[in-house]
């Protein structure tokens, strides 16, 4: 008789079930974790208001996770029993046209390797993942702090992409869980000065905690002038953009001095068109790029730097919630009243 667990289960915007389903047993390659945290995501968030491209209802849901290893398939090495691990939800194949030139987080398989269901108490790790995105927790860290390897790769790549040089301004737009990394990883990279710019005045005094030298809320004007102020007119060095939405788009470029480069983090809602001067881009050499994702080098690298303290997750686990209460939490997200929140099967 195979028992069962409980997981959630997304079944389209606004819905969600805890459902009773059988404990996965491992094929080959593949582990099993009995989860201790799963932390709750801006793209669940998302996922759950409105949908989104990369989910497929009816689907198991959640994507960050720490555990411990409670059955490993045949041929898994460098694991066994018993560890406590965390992993990134994807792993990429390696073999396309778009890994093959390094940029695995555009794998043209990435949607078939995505690994969802963390909400739950047991989950199967696919062989993909355990090969490359999966990771051994390093002492001292909690489950929940574990679980942030998978965002925190997100944000890496983004303070790559950004190229931020020694002595930098770097105006980070949004204080939610990225926008709070990102401040800690551009101050690594060698800025001097993090303008935090947000709207809810308690997540600001966050990123001031986290390391930000100056926060400005979006209810006090215009932070576009604001950040002109601080720099003699200029603008910023860098801009990374990480709140979602079109106004933020538009102002994260407007912010850009001469010569700046532009991160625009956010995914916005499929169709959405953002219009900026060409003026601004062309003559002021503005360079604008997005980043999408993590790859297995930023998924190693966000291991290493919570491992070692470089990066503080603490102040944004506004608390645990048990599985019955994600659809709440995703509502606490929602009115801005919690950062991220660690689901713990156990409660
Ligand atoms: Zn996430
Ligand atoms: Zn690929």
């Amino acid at each position: 008789m195979t028992e069962s667990m409980r997981g959630v289960f997304f079944l389209g915007p606004g819905q969600l079930e805890l459902r009773e389903v059988p404990i996965p047993t491992p094929n080959p390659g593949e582990v099993i974790v009995k989860v201790g945290a799963a932390t709750t995501c801006g793209t669940d968030l998302k996922a759950w208001r409105r949908g989104h491209k990369l989910f497929k209802p009816p689907m198991p849901f959640g994507h960050e996770w720490a555990g411990t290893i409670s059955a490993l398939g045949v041929g898994v090495t460098g694991f066994k029993e018993g560890d406590q691990v965390t992993a990134a939800n994807s792993a990429p194949c390696n073999g396309c046209f778009y890994c093959r030139r390094g940029r695995q987080q555009l794998c043209v398989d990435l949607e078939a390797r995505f690994n969802w269901g963390t909400y739950a108490e047991y989950l199967r790790v696919p062989a993909h993942i355990v090969a490359q995105n999966m990771h051994k927790i390093p002492a001292g860290l909690s489950f929940a702090e574990a679980a942030f390897i998978e965002p925190l790769a997100c944000a890496v790549l983004c303070i790559k992409y950004a190229e931020i040089s020694l002595g930098d301004t770097v105006a980070i737009i949004g204080a939610g869980a990225q926008g709070l990394m990102q401040i800690q990883l551009a101050r690594a990279a060698g800025a001097s000065r993090i303008i935090a710019i947000g709207r809810a005045r308690g997540r600001l005094q966050v990123a001031e905690t986290l390391g930000a030298d100056v926060v400005y809320s979006t209810q006090d004007g215009d932070a576009v002038a604001y950040v002109k102020e601080l720099t003699d007119g200029r603008g910023a060095d860098v801009v990374i953009e990480a709140a979602g939405s079109a106004e933020t788009w538009q102002m994260a470029f407007q912010m850009a001095r001469m010569g700046a480069t532009v991160v625009q983090f956010s995914g916005l809602p499929g169709g959405t068109q953002v219009s900026f001067d060409a003026t601004h881009l062309h003559y002021d050499e503005i360079t604008m790029k997005g980043v999408f994702h993590h790859n297995p080098r930023t998924v190693e690298q966000a291991i290493q730097l919570l491992g070692a303290g470089q990066v503080n997750v603490k102040p944004m686990i506004d608390g645990e919630i048990s599985l019955a209460q994600v659809e709440d939490g995703l509502g606490r997200m929602q009115r801005s009243e919690a950062i991220k929140l660690a689901v713990n099967p156990a409660l």
